[in-house]
């Protein structure tokens, strides 16, 4: 068997650069002039509201013109857009992405169509032992373009390709991965097995750290990562992040059951020197030893309250909600212990004995711990995932008294850590 192929690109130009990881892995070699072209990238969510750094967060627009204007030039013209994005405080949030990163303009020029998957159908796949509702327009694609960015996550260590095809599910599904009884890591990587992904492309332009939210930290980087191999792809992405097979457990997982045994000496990396572009960055926040609270917390003097670390159950709507929650806490500190407080979330953290207040994050740590005995005065937060007004109005009840402003003072804070000169352009996120 051959080895497999990934070319590792300088990102100079955004068609050039492109071009050249594409043709250095024949990319398009197996696709037909006839054939459906998915192309899914990763627009997790956006924020219309509070400032919103996209970088590494999202594809960016520069990459995805590129891309269509490749198809298109090399004579493909049936080529689909489809996202499904976070839509949990609006409905078309798929749509308004699109607009606001000018998608409009491939409609026009190229003939692309932009398919919000939260508004179109899906259809339940059955994957043996579950079966999750996949977009139809992803199952029934002659050839899936994956163009995922490059990023780590707090729950997957990194969001490469196999991960990135988690959006093509409806919500329900994408909640259902972060089982209980199953981890998040063996659920999600069986997406690929019923998709029928040609390429996959890593728009490495950013690289972020803590991801997979803009609270993380993006880094410029520059690369392009491209193979018709979906693991190989993966696999480079993720060295590229400082991170081997052996501490991702999705990707030890996919190996496993693909059987697949090459290591990352047996990929041919065509273009840059691999080892030159490795360098760590941190996955996930760090926490104190006895899980009461990020360390950040700690350093600040926080006390009088136990946040336990969110685990895998947590899906990505509460999971967006939990450190806008972070900061509000930060905010109601005043320099004295809060009231002996202990907060749980997700599908498996049993609220403990001991605390004068329960705070339960989510519906789920709500159902979970309804009838526990180990709680005093439960503060159930409602919501899938609560909203702010509930979270504050929360953490009242349990005397801390915070203040949204200073929430809306770090978002700007968070933005503004991205200055122009430094490569941190918003233009890359927009077609004009
Ligand atoms: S409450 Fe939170 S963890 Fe539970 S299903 Fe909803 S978003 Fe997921």
């Amino acid at each position: 068997m051959s080895s497999p192929c990934v070319s590792v690109v300088r990102y100079k130009d955004p068609y050039d650069s492109l071009k050249e990881a594409i043709d250095l892995i024949n990319g398009l070699e197996d696709f037909h002039p006839q054939d459906r072209i998915l192309i899914k990238p990763n627009l997790v969510a956006w924020d219309f509201d509070l400032p919103f750094p996209p970088y590494g967060v999202v594809t960016t627009a520069v990459l995805m013109e590129a891309l269509v204007k490749i198809l298109h030039d090399a004579g493909f013209h049936h080529i689909i857009i489809g996202e499904a994005t976070l839509n949990i405080h609006k409905k078309d949030m798929g749509l308004a992405i699109y607009k606001q990163m000018g998608f409009d303009k491939l409609e026009q020029r190229y003939g692309v169509e932009l398919v919000d998957f939260n508004l179109d159908e899906f259809e339940d796949v059955d994957f043996g032992d579950f079966s999750l509702s996949v977009a139809k327009k992803a199952v029934h694609a002659d050839k899936i373009i994956n163009f995922p960015v490059l990023k780590t996550h707090n729950q997957a260590t990194v969001s490469l390709g196999i991960k990135n095809l988690k959006g093509c599910l409806n919500r329900k599904s994408k909640m259902f991965c972060h089982h209980k009884d199953r981890d998040l890591n063996y659920m999600f990587p069986h997406i690929i097995e019923k998709l029928p992904v040609a390429l996959t492309i890593i728009d490495g332009i950013f690289a972020l750290e803590k991801g997979p939210a803009q609270t993380g930290k993006a880094y410029r980087k520059d690369l392009i990562v491209a193979s018709k191999d979906p693991f190989a792809c993966d696999v480079v992405g993720a060295k590229i992040l400082g991170y081997d097979v052996d501490e991702v457990e999705h990707l030890k997982y996919f190996a496993k059951v693909h059987k697949i045994d090459y290591k990352i000496e047996d990929v041919e990396i065509k273009g840059e020197d691999l080892k030159t572009h490795i360098e760590r960055i941190e996955s996930d926040w760090e926490w104190t030893e006895d899980n009461t609270m990020p360390m950040g917390f700690k350093k600040r003097g926080i006390s009088g309250i136990a946040i336990r670390k969110y685990d895998n159950t947590l899906c990505t709507g509460c999971s967006m909600m939990y450190n806008p929650m972070l900061i509000l806490v930060m905010s109601a500190f005043k320099g004295e212990p809060f009231k002996n407080v202990e907060l749980v979330s997700g599908k498996k953290q049993i609220a403990s004995k001991g605390y004068d207040y329960t705070v339960l994050f989510g519906n789920c740590a709500c159902k979970l711990n309804k009838d526990n005995p180990n709680i005093k005065t439960p503060i159930p937060i409602k919501g899938c995932p609560p909203k702010f007004d509930k979270i504050i109005e929360g953490l009242k009840l349990a005397g801390l008294e915070c203040n949204y402003k200073d929430y809306e003072a770090y978002r700007h804070y968070i933005f503004s850590r991205y200055k122009k000169q430094d490569g941190f352009d918003m233009e890359l996120y927009c077609i004009t």
